[in-house]
């Protein structure tokens, strides 16, 4: 059984060292074998050198970089159909979904969830128009739907059946927080605190 951990990165040299370094002791740690997806969705600074010299220090970290910013909708596709774990984890390369909470999805997942989908208790530090901004989108999302996804975020474990799934989607234009929704499967959340961005 292997754990795929999709990561993308768009400009976040800063970041990146303390990323990975967090990820790898977290992976590490739940005795499993697993393998880092790190896409970089065409940054212009050093994020590219950084995650290949990382990938070259350790071989459970592969590296993928776009030819330009394709957003990270694009970056999470590429990362689903790259991955080749029985689990495929989604997180954020900004630390702001805490790598602490991979043991309580791994555990949820033994339990027999396909989907694990992690819930926003608390929103970080975040603008009065960003707040407002989600409120505005969200609640219009789910009007318009039928799918609440207030305090939803991108960070999932999702099953290979579930990859699969989404992979036989034939959506381009995807937004992955609301057809991995749509898909439906055995489904639970756990929630974490959004980090503040560093
Ligand atoms: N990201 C990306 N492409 C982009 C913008 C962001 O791959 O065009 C990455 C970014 O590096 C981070 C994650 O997606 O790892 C979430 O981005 P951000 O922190 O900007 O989003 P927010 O926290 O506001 O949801
Ligand atoms: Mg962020």
């Amino acid at each position: 059984m292997q754990i795929s951990l999709i990561i993308p990165f768009y400009n976040e040299e800063e970041q990146i060292p303390l990323t990975i370094a967090a990820c790898v002791g977290v992976l590490d740690n739940t005795g499993r074998s697993w393998e880092i997806i790190a896409i970089d969705d065409g940054s212009t600074d050093n994020s590219w050198q950084l995650l290949y010299s990382a990938a070259e220090k350790d071989n459970r970290i592969r590296v993928f970089r776009f030819s330009r910013n394709f957003g990270k909708e694009a970056a999470i596709c590429a990362g689903l159909d790259l991955a080749a774990g029985d689990a495929v984890i989604l997180i954020d390369g900004d630390l702001q979904h805490p790598p602490a909470s991979i043991p309580e999805m791994l555990d949820l997942w033994d339990q027999g969830y396909e989907v694990v989908e992690g819930k926003k208790s608390a929103r970080g530090r975040e603008s009065f128009f960003s707040r407002l901004n989600a409120r505005i989108f969200y609640g219009s999302f789910r009007r318009l739907s039928g799918y609440d996804l207030t305090d939803a975020s991108d960070f999932k474990l999702l099953d290979r059946k579930v990859v699969d799934a989404w992979r036989d989607l034939p959506e381009h234009n995807t937004f992955f927080r609301a057809l991995s929704l749509w898909l439906g499967f055995k489904r639970t959340t756990f929630s974490f605190d959004v980090g503040n961005r560093e």
